[in-house]
């Protein structure tokens, strides 16, 4: 009889729970189920459907290697899963499966089905940073707020630091690789690294070299500051667990130190976590509803002229659509622009949310519905922020501040290559670029009358 491994958003080899558990049974085999008609479903971008093909071949290597039968099926939709694992589970005589537990309602439901109709057992085993994953108070409630859920997940992980697991001995001299068909439009992606090897050197390099400095260099969008880790964790060539392990031998203690850039890197792995409950906690913002529920009541304009000129990155606002363009060409934006151009949306053009966080997710390559979907209601003040609604971004303020010499807006919007100053910032007349298509000042009062209204 053979284990089963079957991978979802976890394609790596090294620090796997569940492929570590399946080669332990002493003969397995592993599988992706590519559900095409789900992810079309729920948006996917052309250049992750790249990625996870070139991902899903990356690790068809490095299970060949260790002489693991690896297959790539093709299941369709989520409902069709449990049916399509049965008939796998009896024509490859396998007597147990091994697999990640996802957090998200239509994956609790699809693994909800297939361990109630599956001939085998489905052993779901823990994937998360945090052990036991859910961090909660000592009440038992969840955490609404970020700031308190990081101390307790700070303090518990002095207590309980997660050990990386090692790559599992080849089980048989390796095999011919399978590999993973296109499954529908693609845009190139081969600009992301997708091997384990390369993956983790982008780690080692960024924590030894960039982390340190974090702090200051992170809201710079000119700047190389950030990791750029974002995808590999999406799609888990890469575990939050060897973020950690990678940062503390290069970092020491500094990482528990919420001042140092280490240490602040370290809350942006939380603040993923923290999202990730906030999903299993609060189904509601699953289902497309929003975190704080009178703020369903909040009366968005909703022009679609508006909205197309956003996605376009048209909008007369540099730093707005220096952000958006670098979406377009790039799928992938610097997180201070992914706020900037997400406030702009919600609380200067006035769109519902839900428009923005799915533009995102049809362009990103890191696209993740969990921060995406907190990053969206974050910065439409409808989801778990602190910070009351009166938070709006000026964007003219934010571009001098953090492009102040418009290095970065030069690179997107060629329109300016000549201009500086206030004239880069907050150009006026020029000709092939637009004028703002809206005010500042009365869309920030706009804004602020939406939100004084729900309180009627
Ligand atoms: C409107 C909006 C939408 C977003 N959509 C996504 C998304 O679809 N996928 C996604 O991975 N991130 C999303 N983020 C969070 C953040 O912008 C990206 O994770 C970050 O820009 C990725 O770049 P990096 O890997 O260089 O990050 P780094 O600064 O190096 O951070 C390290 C890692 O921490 C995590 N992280 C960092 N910031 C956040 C955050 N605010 N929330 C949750 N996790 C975070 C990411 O996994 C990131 O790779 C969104 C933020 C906003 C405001």
């Amino acid at each position: 009889m053979t284990a089963l491994v079957w991978f979802r958003n976890d394609l790596r080899c090294l620090d796997h729970p569940a492929l570590s558990a399946g080669v332990e049974q002493g003969s397995c085999r592993a599988v992706y189920l590519l559900c095409p008609q789900q992810l079309d479903e729920h948006i996917i971008a052309p250049i992750r459907r790249q990625y996870l093909r070139l991902a899903l071949d990356a690790l068809a290597a490095e299970l060949a290697a260790l002489g693991i039968p690896f297959d790539i099926i093709d299941a369709g939709h989520f409902r069709d899963v449990p049916g399509v694992l049965n008939r796998y589970c009896q024509q490859h005589r396998i007597s147990e499966i091994f697999a990640h537990e996802e957090l998200l309602l239509d994956e609790i439901e699809r693994d909800r089905q297939c361990a109630e109709t599956l001939p085998v057992p489905l052993h779901l085993l823990d994937d998360c940073l945090l052990h036991p994953k859910l961090v909660c108070k000592d009440n038992g409630e969840p955490y609404k707020v970020f700031t308190p859920f990081s101390r307790r997940c700070r303090s518990r992980l002095r207590e309980y630091w997660p050990r990386c697991l090692p790559r599992p001995k080849p089980q048989a001299a390796p095999i011919k690789a399978t590999s993973a068909p296109v499954f529908g439009e693609e845009k190139d992606a081969t600009d992301w690294p997708v091997s384990e090897r390369d993956v983790l050197a982008q780690l080692k390099t960024f924590s030894r070299e960039r982390a340190p400095d974090y702090g200051r260099q992170r809201d710079f969008p000119a700047e190389e500051g950030t990791s750029r880790l974002s995808a590999a964790l999406a799609l888990g060539l890469l575990s939050p667990r060897q973020c950690l392990a990678r940062l503390q031998l290069e970092c020491g203690d500094a990482l528990w130190d919420t001042q140092s850039g280490a240490g602040i890197w370290f809350n942006e792995l939380l603040w993923r976590e923290f999202y990730r409950q906030v999903c299993y906690h609060f189904p509601q913002v699953v289902r497309g509803r929003a975190f704080k529920p009178h703020t369903e009541h909040l009366q968005w304009r909703n022009n679609r002229e508006e909205f197309a000129a956003w996605q376009r990155g048209e909008t007369g606002y540099p730093i707005v659509d220096a952000g958006m363009r670098q979406l377009l060409t790039t799928g992938w934006m610097h997180n201070r622009l992914r706020m900037i151009t997400a406030s702009f949306l919600c609380k200067h053009l006035h769109i519902d949310w839900r428009w923005g966080e799915a533009h995102f997710l049809a362009h990103l390559i890191d696209a993740d519905f969990a921060s995406n979907n907190g990053g969206w209601q974050w910065a439409a003040s409808t989801g778990t922020d602190a910070v009351p609604y009166f938070r709006i971004f000026n964007p003219t303020t934010q571009s001098k501040r953090f492009d102040a010499d418009g290095r970065f807006i030069k690179r997107y919007v060629p329109e300016l290559s000549d201009h500086k100053g206030n004239a880069l910032h907050l150009p006026p007349n020029v000709k092939y670029y637009p004028n703002p298509i809206v005010d500042h000042a009365e869309s920030r009062a706009f804004t602020l009358a939406l939100f004084e209204k729900l309180k009627d």
